[in-house]
């Protein structure tokens, strides 16, 4: 785990304006379950509800509290979808698995909104869209081809002419793009620190400052000992993500940790909001070094974008950020940066999410590439189930191998040439 956050990325702007409490008490002493959920995240908030939805003792630790790791912390887009369309999807995983995977991508955000009503969560949830937008002809075409794709497998995208983008950015930046309309913004904290409490309504026991330290298996059960107690369970969930530590090293190795950041102005004027977003779309460009947009339930303007691994180049991409966004739209010149805060995203080899089997009975979901409010939902509820006792190959998401990536050892070297890779490709257009 990285507890030692960096304050150059620690103070949210969503950590700021949290309607729940994020204090859970620390485990002390032993606790028995049918499940042991290992991280509060999405991932791990999700399994656990839907754990004791089925009737089932989860008891879910967090090394911090529910919600600290990036759940809490993102830019509160509802994404839909994975790296590729529909059809890259059946051409890498065929078409059983490639079928079961696009109903779970393409429904993963209805999932977030069910649950959201159904346990009446309070966190600015909308469903306005979520605009790509490309920043060359070659995106746009690529985009518009992704829109199609997903028309002959069950619609949810609108192609965007240059004009269309205009008017629902308000920026001429973009050549077109798409508006997928299954997307939306929610307050991300609220949505992790809601589910928390929608578990514990239903009988989850959660304990906030109990980082699991080692699991070991005796007499058939797992035990998994945190500072002050133990959980002794049946099956075990990780749901660590970007911030798997030594509890399990080939997992946090298979996973490449990278930063984002974001930043927020202070509430803007009504006739400035009313320039920017004016439908409240979330924004992502099709840039690979994307930058994403929107703005808050308070009419702050929030961009985001991919940092590094140290803070001066974090700091410096903060500046970045904030200069990009005056560019965007030049009414933002002069406003008050009230927040900076960023959070690390775990990205695969592939960019697609892994589900895994450590054990025997110790499961795994995580590697959402940046893009987790609804997968890392919808993983939750795959991990629920296959914990509950669906077998692995009737899961709505493959169960692969856990391979670490090669040269893990040297992560930041890694993800410094990644960037570097990247920004050249976006620079080159290609
Ligand atoms: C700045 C930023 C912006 C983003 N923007 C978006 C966005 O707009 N839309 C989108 O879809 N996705 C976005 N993402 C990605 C998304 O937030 C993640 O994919 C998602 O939150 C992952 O959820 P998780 O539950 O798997 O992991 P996390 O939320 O990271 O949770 C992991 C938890 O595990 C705990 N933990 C770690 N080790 C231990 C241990 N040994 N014992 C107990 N607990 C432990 C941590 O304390 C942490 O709370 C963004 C991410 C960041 C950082």
């Amino acid at each position: 785990m990285i507890s030692n956050e960096t304050p150059v990325i620690a103070n949210s702007l969503w950590s700021a304006t949290a309607a729940y409490s994020s204090e859970y008490p620390q485990l002390v002493g032993e606790q028995q379950s049918d499940v042991a959920v290992i991280g509060a995240g999405f991932t791990g908030l999700s399994a656990a509800l839907h754990l004791a939805e089925q009737g089932l003792k989860a008891v879910l630790i967090d090394a911090q509290h529910p919600g600290w790791g990036a759940s809490g912390r993102n830019g509160g887009q509802i994404n839909v979808g994975l790296k590729d369309g529909p059809t890259g999807i059946k051409t890498k995983f065929g078409d059983l698995w490639g079928n079961r995977m696009i109903r779970m991508a393409g429904e993963a955000a209805d999932l977030v909104f069910d649950l959201i009503a159904r346990h009446g969560i309070e966190c600015d949830a909308k469903r306005p869209g979520w605009l790509r937008a490309a920043h060359t002809h070659k995106t746009l075409s690529e985009l518009h081809k992704l829109a199609e794709d997903w028309d002959n497998h069950g619609g949810g995208m609108i192609q965007l002419d240059q004009s269309e983008m205009q008017r629902l950015t308000g920026t001429e930046a973009y050549h077109g793009g798409v508006l997928d309309r299954r997307g939306g913004v929610l307050h991300p904290l609220n949505y992790a620190l809601g589910l928390a409490e929608a578990g514990r309504r239903n009988g989850v026991e959660i304990f906030g400052e109990t980082p699991a330290n080692q699991i070991t298996s005796e007499a058939g059960r797992f035990r998994i000992e945190t500072p002050k107690g133990a959980v002794i369970s049946e099956k075990v969930l990780i749901c660590t993500n970007a911030y798997s530590g030594d509890l399990h090293l080939r997992l946090s190795q298979s996973v490449l940790p990278v930063r984002s950041v974001q930043v927020a102005t202070s509430p803007l004027s009504d006739n400035v909001r009313q320039t920017i977003l004016p439908e409240g779309n979330a924004l992502s460009d099709a840039r690979r070094l994307l930058l994403y947009f929107r703005q808050d339930a308070e009419g702050r303007f929030l961009m985001g974008g991919r940092g590094t691994y140290n803070d001066n180049s974090t700091l410096k991409q903060i500046e970045r950020l904030k200069r990009i966004s005056v560019e965007l739209f030049p009414q933002l010149s002069g406003v008050q940066w009230e927040y900076e805060w960023g959070g690390f995203v775990a990205l695969t080899r592939d960019h697609y999410p892994h589900l895994h089997e450590l054990t025997p009975g110790v499961m795994t979901g995580l590697g959402y590439n940046g893009r987790g409010v609804a997968i890392a939902t919808a993983m939750g509820r795959v991990l629920a189930k296959w914990a509950a006792g669906t077998k692995a190959d009737e899961l709505e998401f493959p169960v692969t191998p856990l391979k670490p990536l090669p040269f893990s050892f040297a992560k930041e070297t890694l993800v410094e040439a990644e960037i570097l890779r990247l920004k050249l490709l976006d620079k080159l257009g290609l």
